[in-house]
């Protein structure tokens, strides 16, 4: 099997916590339980000129001014890596904190910056492709990156939505079926959709069938880390969304 390229750093680890949840823990049962399966890729921080691509100077200076600021900065670093892989090849981005509620000028849910939507307008700014599409798989409706992106002409947006299983795969077949006309797919992969997670919908063998459908939707495919709470068994799901991965490959 070919191994995924997978962005990390330890400083994901770095123990800012905004709320106990959101722990370092999730990053470590994520790395053992893929490191048999991932090719390690170091991130380096972005610049100020990526973040502005997407957030206002008060957002910026606001986060500039936190204990979370070194990890926040490698993420979206991390986010822009993994895109750039993703033209040759699919990859993960395994960062920490999330992004997808991070909007121009608001942030929360554990979010600073918005990872997904400064890689994909940094794509876009170097003209390595035209028209992108983000699928957003976590349980929570991505309110940052739909801010950010509204109005851009060169970026799609779906929000995968579903009170039930069915549901689910229903809308995640819709985002699938149109895939293939962009020029790259980012999924802002969260997990807490997991049956013993907040969401109480999917099982490990569903992550698999999710990562299996996004990845032949479209050669050109990159994941970011979003949420997934249940730690327990949260490296095991991104294990089977990666091997879903894997077998499309
Ligand atoms: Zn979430």
């Amino acid at each position: 099997m070919q191994k995924i390229p997978v962005i990390y750093s330890d400083i994901f680890l770095t123990d800012y916590r905004t709320v106990d949840c959101e722990s370092p823990d999730r990053v470590t049962e994520i790395y053992y339980d893929i490191k048999g399966m991932a090719d390690f890729i170091e991130p380096e921080p972005c610049t100020d000129s990526d973040l502005r691509l997407c957030h206002t100077e008060r957002i910026i200076e606001l986060v500039r001014k936190s204990d979370a600021y070194n990890a926040a900065s490698l993420a979206v670093g991390g986010a822009i890596k993994a895109a750039e892989v993703a033209l040759a090849t699919p990859s993960f981005a395994l960062v920490r904190p999330p992004g997808h509620h991070a909007g121009r000028d608001f942030n929360g849910g554990f979010c600073f910056f918005n990872n997904m939507a400064i890689a994909m307008k940094r794509l876009l700014r170097d003209g390595k492709i035209e028209r992108v599409l983000i699928i957003d798989i976590d349980l929570h409706y991505g309110n940052g990156t739909e801010d950010i992106v509204r109005g851009d002409k060169g970026i799609s947006f779906w929000n995968v939505d579903g009170a039930t299983r069915d549901e689910f795969f229903r809308d995640l077949e819709g985002a699938v079926r149109i895939a293939s006309g962009f020029d790259i797919v980012g999924c802002s992969a969260g997990f807490d959709t997991y049956i013993k997670d907040w969401g109480g919908l999917l099982n490990t063998g569903d992550f698999r069938r999710v990562g299996a459908m996004i990845a032949s939707s479209n050669r050109r495919f990159f994941s970011i880390l979003e949420g997934g709470y249940y730690i327990p068994d949260l490296g095991i799901n991104v294990r089977a969304y990666m091997e879903g991965i894997q077998e499309v490959m």
